[in-house]
């Protein structure tokens, strides 16, 4: 099955919407980090500076932060939130977007989470503290709490994958009442979990499939679109298994590449939807190439 969303794209400032069948899904970025090559882990960060900047992308890195809207039959559905009010100024735009598009806070029916880190989950609640989407039920892999919630596991984990402890246990308290945990598969018609394990234990894509479309929403399988295409074995520090976060990398991006599935992600460039192509890499080694519809 494929599915090409090439120019059927409406997009305005820092929103941009195509149809996946009866699905409209609109791209709404939340603002952009400024990084640092010594963010990456797996190869050495001028090995990473010489690829991006082959790549002509600038120097700092720039890592965009979106999130996804999707809408069908009067059902609003978010998967993820973005920073909300606490990463500055320069991120935490998903509410103006709504707004814009005439949805309210709560007229949103549920969030589908890739994960718990901040970038994601943040815009989860308010500045004063309370739920920012309080009719929403908050939908995750159930290998994410079990995980944040475990003081061990927590503390076994690479400090840089694990800064969000905090606001990760403040969002499964806030919605304590409204969770519903999944290990994969169909959750509302035509939304199917996929799990991707690495970046954090229940890290997962959202599958969206109507008719003959599809389109995989998924999460952060890449943070830096100049560098891990290229060279799927470089992970980031905020991963908390590396090792199966670049085996997840490399699995779904043959997947896309082998179906020709139309692929969205958190920081993939504005507006973000592509296809994934397989190149050879060095000496031989699997490459991969991203195209934007
Ligand atoms: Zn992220």
């Amino acid at each position: 099955m494929t599915a090409s969303l090439a120019g059927r794209s409406r997009s305005a400032d820092g929103v941009s919407t195509v149809g996946v069948g009866e699905f409209q899904v609109s791209i709404l970025l939340d603002g952009c980090i400024s990084g640092s090559f010594g963010l990456i882990d797996g190869i050495d960060a001028d090995d990473a500076r010489r690829q991006e900047l082959a790549a002509g992308r600038p120097e700092p890195p720039v890592i965009s932060v979106n999130a996804f809207l999707i809408q069908r039959g009067g059902r609003s559905i978010l998967v993820d939130a973005g920073c909300g009010d606490s990463y500055g100024p320069n991120l935490g735009r998903i509410d103006g977007h709504l707004a814009t598009l005439g949805v309210t806070p709560e007229a949103i029916d549920a969030v589908l989470l890739t994960h718990l880190h901040g970038d994601h989950a943040n815009g989860l609640f308010t500045e004063a503290g309370t739920r920012r989407f309080p009719n929403a039920t908050l939908v995750m892999h159930e290998a994410e709490p079990a995980f944040w919630r475990d003081d061990a596991l927590v503390a076994a984990a690479p400090p840089r994958a694990v800064g969000a402890v905090k606001t990760a246990r403040n969002v499964l308290d806030l919605y304590r009442g409204q969770l519903h945990l999944a290990r994969g598969g169909e959750v509302s018609p035509g939304i199917s979990m996929l799990p991707e394990p690495g970046h954090t234990p229940g890290h997962c894509g959202w599958l969206l499939t109507s008719g003959r479309e599809q389109l995989l929403i998924w999460g952060d399988i890449v943070h830096l679109p100049g560098i891990q295409f290229a060279r799927p074995e470089a992970g980031m520090v905020f991963d908390v298994d590396r090792d199966s976060a670049e085996a997840t990398r490399r699995r779904i991006f043959d997947l896309a590449a082998a179906d020709r599935l139309a692929v969205a992600g958190m920081h993939l460039d504005f507006p973000a939807f592509g296809h994934v192509e397989r190149l050879t890499g060095r000496s031989g080694a699997a490459a991969y190439g991203f195209g934007i519809d």
